[in-house]
């Protein structure tokens, strides 16, 4: 099988890729969950006409000639704190103390602030003039009644979470979560409690996939490591294919112990594709047991990071409704130039930084698919297009923003 581009890939993938299903859950649990409605505002907010200051609400035109050295008397006639509405209606030459947050009394057009008028007995001083409406927050400035004020497919934010309390929502529609088993494999891969003797190493792929999944909503399940031979392989993918989507790590190469394919093969797998154009991570196969899809991840660290965030991201993304699948790409200035051989897309790890409104991007240290230490310093992957084989200092490159 050849190697196919990226986005050919990504597109294989997600037609494969399915909604699972909306759930109700409380706003206090909705955070970083994907919105699977429109929100759309029963109520206006604010609710009235109310004062921004603590101050007094009065007629702009009464105290249009006040200065400090010939203010203007008004007489206070009443006190609306938040949450109270006046009485009585204003009249000429009259003000009414108003706090934060209280409705603008009937006949007021204006609040002048507390800071701008002195105070005698039953009047105050103003001080100053007032424009028509000055410190006034208008009803449905915020929201209007009928607005939809978040959309469907929305990753939940904190603001989008106040938002939804500002219209009075308690329980919201969500994408389900898709629960994701990982596997990692490999005879020289220990857990972390074990001690490392000779060739082996810690089994840093299903570490950093259990949190790469969570930190894109899926739910993880780790499953441990298998060991490289096609028994061990096709019990724990056993195991795995009872989750909605099963990730491996390592294995799927042209060693002569990577049987992960075989294994898969063996147990009914339709593959839909093995190797992709890029690096780190060409040996990523992808294929499918009945209707789970199944992620054959580079073992090297590196390409196991960067494949899960190019292919198994933008899929989890998918099966809970969201709108945008992948992360944000920005143009950015590269610091220095930088060079490979045409034929693949690479991946770097970057570190993007703006300033002035414009991003510059320098390629974060050492890069190799075992040097995981540039990705975990990194908050970027620079893009470096297939076909190119220079970029030059000062030119300006895509690169995907990892923050999340
Ligand atoms: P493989 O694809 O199985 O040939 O693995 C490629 C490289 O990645 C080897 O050096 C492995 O030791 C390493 N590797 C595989 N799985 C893991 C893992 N779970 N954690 C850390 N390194 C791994
Ligand atoms: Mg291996």
């Amino acid at each position: 099988m050849s190697q196919i581009p990226v986005e050919e890939a990504l597109k294989k993938i997600l037609e494969k890729i399915h909604f699972k299903g909306v759930e109700k859950v409380s706003l206090g649990q909705a955070l970083g969950r994907v919105l699977a409605e429109d929100i759309v505002a029963g109520l206006n907010n604010p609710p009235l006409d109310n004062s921004a200051m603590d101050g007094y609400a009065l007629i702009a035109e009464d105290i249009a000639t006040a200065t400090p050295d010939s203010p203007v008397k008004l007489e206070v006639v009443e006190e609306i704190a938040a949450g109270y509405s006046a009485k009585g209606i204003l009249k000429p030459g009259q003000a009414m103390r108003i706090m934060t947050g209280a409705p603008i009394p009937e006949g007021a057009n204006a609040v002048l602030m507390q800071e701008d008028t002195d105070k005698e007995g039953n009047f105050i001083l103003a001080k100053d003039r007032a424009d028509v409406e000055e410190n006034i927050r208008k009803a449905g400035e915020d929201v209007q009644k009928g607005e939809t004020v978040i959309k469907k497919g929305v990753t939940l934010s904190p603001a989008h979470i106040g938002m939804m309390a500002v219209v009075g929502r308690s329980q919201v529609a969500v994408g389900q979560r898709p629960t994701v088993s990982i596997l990692s494999t490999g005879d020289e891969i220990l857990e972390l409690d074990q001690k490392p003797e000779g060739p082996q190493i810690y089994n840093s792929n299903g570490h950093m996939l259990a949190a790469q999944i969570r930190s894109a909503g899926g739910l993880p399940i780790y499953l441990g490591i298998a060991k490289d031979t096609e028994k061990d392989l096709m019990e724990k993918f056993e195991w795995a294919l009872k989750a909605d989507i099963v990730v491996s790590s390592g294995g799927v190469s042209v060693g002569d112990y990577d049987l992960v394919k075989a294994s898969l093969q063996k147990m009914g797998q339709e593959m839909l594709f093995w190797k992709v154009a890029m690096k780190p991570g060409k040996p990523l196969a992808f294929g499918r047991i009945g209707d789970t899809p199944i992620f054959g991840l580079p073992g090297n660290p590196v390409s196991s990071f960067v494949s899960f965030e190019q292919f198994v991201r933008p899929s989890l993304k998918k099966v809970m409704g969201a709108a945008d699948l992948r992360h944000q790409t920005v143009q950015a200035k590269l610091t220095r130039t930088i060079h490979k051989k045409p034929g693949r897309l690479h991946f770097l790890s970057a570190i993007v930084s703006s300033s002035n409104g414009e991003y510059t991007v320098t390629p974060a240290g050492e890069q190799g698919s075992g040097i995981l230490k540039s990705a975990a310093n990194a908050n970027g992957l620079l893009i470096f297009p297939l076909e190119e084989s220079e970029i030059k200092e000062g030119a300006q490159v895509a690169v995907q923003l990892l923050d999340t």
